[in-house]
């Protein structure tokens, strides 16, 4: 039997997909992930909290999380669940103008890009509507409250929070353009390989 899961696909998938220029992606090995106990990258919701990852990275043929958008995380979550700033930046793109429940491939998606002082980017998706708690400008601190949880966009209908860090920001430029990079937290249970697809987390 196919989960639902394999049918949610990412914010950044779907802006991969809005652009006409979309390459062929190389491969599917998921590797290079840094150490996570140093990691710069913090879980993107409260201390105490506890999430499952409904996808994982480098997904199956079908679902969101392939090619340059493969090391991508989604959250099931239910609508309005408080998100916060994995790691400190500024905020370079906020969409929230789009109502909960409109699903579709591409263009219903609410989300927040956060430019990191590396010049990576996280890409917080699938936000619900009117919930960003920040504006383009802003600089947030990690673990900062930034957003709300919603079921904009290519959620499959299932609410959840799509997270990756891109190399450059992927709303202006497009994910294709902007792969993704392998992410580790350092505030939770050991993740060596990145969390693992159907694994409970708790934000410690
Ligand atoms: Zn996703």
């Amino acid at each position: 039997m196919v989960r639902p899961a394999r049918f949610l696909a990412s914010a950044a998938f779907l802006l991969a997909a809005a652009c006409s220029d979309n390459p062929t992606f190389p491969g599917q090995l998921c590797v290079g992930y840094s150490d996570w106990a140093t990691s710069p990258y913090v879980l993107p919701y409260a201390v105490g909290t506890s999430y499952e990852v409904i996808q994982g990275n480098c997904s199956p043929q079908g679902e969101g999380h392939r090619g340059a958008n493969r090391y991508a995380y989604d959250f099931g979550m239910s609508i309005g669940t408080p998100i916060t700033a994995s790691r400190a930046g500024t905020v370079l793109q906020v969409e929230e103008s789009h109502i909960d429940g409109e699903i579709a491939p591409v263009g219903f998606d609410n989300y927040l890009v956060i430019l990191h002082a590396d010049g990576t980017n996280a890409l917080y998706g699938h936000l619900t509507r009117d919930g960003s708690a920040v504006a383009v400008g802003d600089v947030v601190a990690q673990g900062q409250l930034v957003a709300y949880s919603g079921n904009t966009g290519n959620t499959g209908g299932i609410p959840h929070l799509h997270v990756s860090v891109q190399n450059c920001d992927p709303v202006a430029r497009g994910t294709g353009n902007c792969p993704s990079r392998p992410l580790t937290f350092s505030n939770t249970d050991p993740n060596v390989n990145g969390l693992v697809e159907g694994r409970v987390y708790q934000a410690k």
